[in-house]
């Protein structure tokens, strides 16, 4: 159930955590294609629970080999079956005209309740032994998860909880009016609490009921706290630094490995990356695009204000004038998709533009471009950078976050070129140009430009160096339940 970068991660860390010896369950709402896929699958979702939430039937169910890999790898996956709430077309926030489902507020609201009783050990009566679970941290990610702490407020005794950050401009705010129809514990309606502007705010009550923070990236952790990029939570935030931490996403070292990618053109790796040139001549054939000596510059997105895609288009006279060439593929915003469709139309062997959701072409954008673009305004950590930086093209980023993180400027310096990719500085088209001069310039010189290729493949972005750090952060959000339960005269 993917809508960007969440998807990937809800999918990756937890099996990494498990690999690490954390024994974990993914916990989402049986939606309606989640279902349908278990059934093609032919995995039979098994009830381990059932229990009445806010006056409606919910059943917990467990499906057995669900993940990608399908192995011992992957942590078991669970359901919230309710079915008035979650069976139904479309993407987890939208019908499939892309119209917002109008009770979403009462929808997550109910999910967070139902997750808060599965945290608290719906099935610790469960007459097979090895479904019993009762967890010491309830991991939730994002607004649609911001209640869960909130309804574990007066549980006791209480898991800790984490609320992890992976947007902060998506808050889920409500009307009062839900506050009182999800019954939520009357103290918590309160400016140290679940109100944010006289409204429910999911995110403010995950931010505020949490043991600890965690958002992903070290450099995204510095941002909210700061007005420009607090999106209102600023405030919340700083009251809350020492409990903020900042840990980069990894990727799915499986899924995207340009050495056995079977959805690429021609397969290849840092010692065979002459071969990766049959993916940038099969790009530009299947997108219509005139064979060309120039680079090739790609972009898989959400096409949403966030992502600078604009400051792309602002720019495109002068860049098709140096004749680069574009392949984009995004959804999202309908004006953006025009303004790219328009350009497409008016340039065809120069821009290419995909209207739509479509993985197998992202992963052969990854393989065949020689330019990844990533101008965003800000970027909480960003994934496609690092897919990038494995499949050889060379990420062109507006420093900010996660990009800023995980993506080094390239320098020259006694004749050695390090670094993994190329910076601007301020969101806007004139410093978006001169990154992409800077970008020519490497290009002339083919030999460096495969330096700057291969110190971007050895960069290791799987989850091992950030596994350890969840696991500290886990610790303290811990003790930190610990002392607060202390504090309120019950053993946790
Ligand atoms: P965000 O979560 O803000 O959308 P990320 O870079 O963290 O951004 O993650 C985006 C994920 O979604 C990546 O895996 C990317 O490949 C994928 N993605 C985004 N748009 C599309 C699209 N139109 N088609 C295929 N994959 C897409």
């Amino acid at each position: 159930m993917k809508t960007g970068g969440l998807a990937d991660v809800s999918a990756s860390l937890p099996a990494a955590l498990r690999a690490a010896g954390h024994d974990v369950r993914v916990l989402m709402p049986a939606y309606a294609s989640v279902l349908a896929a278990c059934e093609r699958a032919r995995l039979q979702p098994r009830e381990i629970a059932r229990t009445r939430i806010l006056d409606q039937p919910v059943r917990l169910l467990a499906v057995a080999g669900a993940g990608a890999n399908a192995d011992e790898t992957e942590p078991p996956l669970w359901l919230l079956d309710i079915p008035a709430l979650f069976d139904r077309p479309g993407s987890p926030y939208a019908s499939a005209d892309g119209r917002d489902w109008q009770d979403n507020g009462w929808r997550f609201g109910c999910f967070c309740a139902a997750a808060a009783w599965v945290a608290q050990g719906a099935t610790l009566r469960h007459a097979d032994a090895q479904l019993r679970f009762l967890p010491d941290v309830v991991h939730a990610n994002d607004w649609p998860a911001g209640l869960v702490g909130a309804w574990l407020t007066d549980a006791r005794p209480r898991p800790a909880v984490v609320f992890g950050i992976h947007n902060l401009a998506y808050q889920g705010c409500f009307d009062r009016g839900l506050f009182d129809a999800l019954r939520l514990p009357g103290q918590l309606w309160h400016m140290d609490g679940v109100e944010f502007d006289g409204a429910l705010s999911f995110l403010k009550a995950g931010l505020t009921c949490a043991d600890a923070l965690v958002t992903v990236s070290p450099g995204y952790a510095r941002e909210i706290t700061t007005p420009a990029h607090g999106y209102g939570m600023d405030g919340v935030l700083r009251g809350r630094a020492e409990h903020l931490h900042g840990i980069v996403n990894g990727i799915d070292t499986a899924a995207w490995n340009p050495g056995t990618d079977p959805l690429i053109h021609q397969r290849f790796d840092s010692a065979t990356l002459a071969a990766r040139r049959a993916n940038t001549v099969a790009l530009r054939a299947g997108c219509g695009l005139a064979p060309s000596g120039e680079p090739l510059m790609g972009m898989v997105t959400r096409l949403a204000w966030q992502k600078g895609v604009d400051i792309v288009l602002d720019a495109l006279p002068e860049l098709l004038a140096l004749g680069v060439q574009f392949v984009v593929l995004g959804s999202g915003d309908a004006a953006l998709a025009a303004a790219w469709r328009a350009a497409a139309n008016a340039h065809p062997t120069q821009v290419s533009f995909t209207d739509g959701y479509d993985e197998a072409l992202a992963h052969r954008i990854e393989a065949g471009a020689d330019v990844f673009l990533m101008p965003s305004r800000y970027e909480p950590c960003g994934l496609n950078q690092l897919y990038s930086l494995r499949y050889g093209a060379l990420p062109l980023v507006h420093a900010t976050g996660g990009l800023l993180d995980t993506v080094r400027p390239l320098q020259l310096r006694n004749g050695r070129l390090s670094g993994t990719g190329f910076h601007f500085t301020r969101p806007d088209s004139l410093s978006f140009l001169c990154a992409v001069q800077a970008m020519l310039a490497l290009w002339r010189q083919p030999d460096l430009w495969q330096v700057a290729q291969r110190n971007g493949m050895a960069h290791d972005a799987s989850w091992a160096a950030s596994i350890p750090a969840y696991g500290k952060v886990y610790e303290t959000a811990i003790r930190h339940a610990t002392e607060r339960a202390k504090q309120d005269g019950y053993a946790a």
